[in-house]
């Protein structure tokens, strides 16, 4: 049984109160987690730390992210064995995705800190300069979909920048933020720089948000849970970034060449369970090539392994809204059966004959089901795909008129003809319902300091 422990001011603390950390793949009981209910001293140590964490040069900061990297790497398989123990991934998954992903995501930003440039604006008789200066004390918020993988997506920038981090795993998945956490400790990353405190959102993801002296919150989770952070934090002017839920478009278009169309929108469909915010839940094919794609798509389906989901509770919900699919006119071309063993397992679920504008088409389930529907024109299709209260990701598939219809999508990113093809330079993160702000690259760099500008007039 693991002991999950809070990392505070680089010492591994419990709290009284512990609950359980259960298995997906089997219900059992696989660790124990704090139930922390106030960071007041977690972010004592925090604001300890920081200056003289924030005193370091970006070339020493960017010499402890790859410290970090470098120790993460020789543990991947322990990384991708707690994530797939947490999790219920497949291990291939485990170590593919979350594992090899968290690596690079130290990494990256250890290489794009030595390459930032400095910025300067010239006037006839001034020069401005900009400086990056860190916030201070910042809340990291993470789910339980890719934990450790988006956790380091925020913890990177961050002390890249000479913040000091208060970072909060989701209490169903806190073991890989927990071996993180021994692992900076080993490497000897000053105390107080990099603290995790575990629990219930509501209550110490709530106090993160609440606490006056974290001056800034990095959020990713479900839409509903965001309303609840911005009301908490806006009034505070804390800077908030939001990356929220999506209920993104697979979009195959007349001219797609199904030889990749066919596996790649399957697997935008059902990785990791379809428990990822950038998942295609919504398929759309042209109707004159509608049958041919969908019986290579259920052929497909059925060699493609996925894991359970999360949890029972998650379970249940997901098999609430194939029964409403059902009450709503869908007919199931696919599984929609929950698994008959002990975990939270789903069949992967293809639905068919729904409006696009049903609820189950348009509301997100996170989970593995999918709904296909038809069109006949790329204009219908583009009405199609904007038609929910969500903008994250989505993609095309066609062989010419790609890039022009992915150009009319309402969504922060959008693929064409691959999918999840990542590039950490670029900007991550939603429009409408799907979030506030973007991540990667410069635009971490800038959520996570604040640029002042040094306005020099020249002699
Ligand atoms: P939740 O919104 O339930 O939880 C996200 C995190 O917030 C968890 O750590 C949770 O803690 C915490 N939390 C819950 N309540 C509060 C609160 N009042 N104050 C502060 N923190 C709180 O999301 P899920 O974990 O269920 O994750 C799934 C969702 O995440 C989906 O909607 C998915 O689309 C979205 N997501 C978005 C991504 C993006 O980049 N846009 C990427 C991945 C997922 P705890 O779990 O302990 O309750």
């Amino acid at each position: 049984m693991i002991q999950v422990q809070n990392l505070v001011g680089g010492k591994f603390v419990t709290t009284d109160e512990v609950f359980d950390d259960i298995s997906p793949l089997d219900n059992s009981i696989i660790a124990k987690i704090p139930r922390t209910k106030n960071v007041d001293d977690v972010v004592e140590a925090a604001i300890n730390a920081h200056s003289e964490w924030a005193l370091l040069s970006i070339e020493q900061r960017c010499e402890w992210l790859d410290r970090i990297a470098d120790s993460l790497q020789e543990n991947i398989e322990e990384v991708a064995r707690l994530e797939a123990l947490d999790t219920g991934k497949p291990h291939e998954v485990a170590m593919n995705v979350d594992a090899s992903r968290s690596v690079n995501n130290f990494r990256f930003f250890a290489d794009f800190g030595r390459n930032l440039k400095s910025e300067t604006f010239s006037m006839p008789d001034a020069t401005n300069y900009v400086m990056r200066k860190p916030i201070g004390v910042v809340g990291l918020i993470s789910p339980w979909n890719l934990p450790l993988y988006l956790l380091s997506w925020k913890i990177a920038p961050a002390l890249l920048m000479g913040n000091c981090v208060i970072a909060k795993p989701s209490e169903i998945t806190p073991l890989t933020a927990h071996f993180l956490g021994k692992l900076c400790t080993e490497i000897g990353l000053p105390d107080g720089v990099l603290n995790i405190v575990n629990g219930y959102g509501p209550e110490v993801g709530q106090a993160i948000v609440e606490h006056p002296d974290i001056k800034a919150i990095s959020f990713t989770g479900g839409t509903a849970t965001g309303k609840i952070v911005a009301a908490t934090a806006a009034p505070m002017f804390k800077k908030l970034s939001l990356e929220l839920g999506g209920k993104n478009a697979s979009l195959v278009l007349d001219d797609a060449d199904l030889d990749i169309a066919v596996p790649g929108v399957l697997r935008a469909s059902f990785l990791n369970s379809g428990q990822i915010c950038l998942c295609g839940s919504r398929v759309l094919v042209n109707a004159s090539i509608y049958d041919d794609f969908l019986n290579r798509y259920l052929s497909e389906l059925k060699n493609f392994n996925i894991g359970p989901v999360i949890n029972v509770e998650h379970r249940n919900k997901v098999m609430s809204y194939i029964e409403l699919a059902k009450e709503e006119g869908g007919e199931i071309l696919a599984g929609g059966n929950v698994i008959d063993k002990a975990g939270a397992w789903i069949e992967p679920t293809v639905i068919g004959g729904l409006s696009h504008k049903s609820r189950t088409a348009t509301e997100e389930i996170f989970g593995p089901v999918v709904t296909i529907h038809k069109f006949e024109t790329d204009e219908e299709a583009i009405e199609m795909a904007n038609c929910t209260s969500y903008g994250l990701a989505g993609s095309v598939w066609s062989k010419n008129k790609g890039r022009q219809v992915a150009e009319q999508i309402d969504s922060g990113m959008v693929w064409v003809n691959t999918w999840l093809h990542r590039d950490l330079r670029v900007p991550f993160g939603g429009v409408k319902d799907s979030g506030v702000g973007r991540e990667g690259g410069l635009w971490s760099i800038g959520f996570f300091s604040e640029a002042v500008n040094i306005c020099v007039m020249e002699d």
